[in-house]
Order: structure tokens, then C-alpha cells, then sequence
């Protein structure tokens, strides 16, 4: 019958992101609420990768959401996962079409066929008919 001590509502003036202990932000003036979060930008560790978050109420809401269960963060994550996947082959295409580009412009620039005015390239230049 003792109350459920799950999520212990912090002390008022400490950060409410999950984990984070440290004071919240000072309210910037005399009016106005009072800030939840520390805004304190922290490197966390997310399955083995660092990840700088920074402390606010968007920030926390995901990571309570993160917390919460797998089941809402993995739709959550796939298309992050899924993009950085579709990055990745787009940035391989670009430096595979820039090779490219670049190995035709040598083939073209050795055999002469790209001059400064390209029309000219396979015709007879004017001397010739003189
Ligand atoms: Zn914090």
C-alpha cells in the first residue's frame, strides 16, 4: 500500500531530464515560469555511439519516450536509421559519379576533344580551307 515511487517527481529547481541531476537553468527574469531543464548540452552513450544531447523539454520527451519501451522508439528510430542508411548511398553515388566525371574529362582533355570553344572541336579549323 506504500505509494509507487516508478518516476519520483524531481525537486523543483532540478533538471527534469531523466538521469540528469543537475540544477535547472535560473529564470531570467523576476516574471515568467520557471525552467525545467538545465539546457546543459551532455554526451550520452547510445548503444555504444556518443551522442551530445542537450537538456531541454523536446530533448526529454524523447528520451522519456526512449525509456519508456521499445516498442514506440524503434518506429521512432528506423527512419533515422533508414536515412542515415540512404546518406550513406547517396554520398557513395556522388563520389562515385565525381570519379567518374573526372576520369572522362582526363580521357577527353588527353585525346583534345575539349577545348575552350567546344563546337570547334571536330571541325577543320578556317586555316585549313585557305
Ligand atoms: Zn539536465
Amino acid at each position: 500500500m506504500e505509494p509507487s515511487s516508478e518516476a519520483v517527481p524531481p525537486q523543483a529547481g532540478t533538471c527534469r531530464y531523466p538521469g540528469c541531476g543537475s540544477p535547472a537553468r535560473p529564470r531570467g527574469g523576476q516574471s515568467g515560469a520557471r525552467p525545467r531543464y538545465c539546457g546543459n548540452a551532455v554526451t550520452e552513450d547510445r548503444d555504444g555511439i556518443p551522442v551530445t544531447v542537450v537538456h531541454d523539454a523536446m530533448t526529454a520527451f524523447r528520451r522519456r519516450r526512449e525509456l519508456d519501451g521499445d516498442t514506440s522508439s524503434t518506429g521512432e528510430t528506423r527512419p533515422v536509421t533508414a536515412a542515415i542508411t540512404r546518406a550513406g548511398a547517396i554520398r557513395d553515388d556522388a563520389v562515385a559519379a565525381a570519379g567518374q566525371l573526372a576520369a572522362q574529362l582526363d580521357i577527353h582533355a588527353a585525346a583534345g576533344h575539349v577545348r575552350s570553344d567546344g563546337h570547334r572541336a571536330e571541325r577543320p579549323s578556317p586555316g585549313d580551307n585557305l
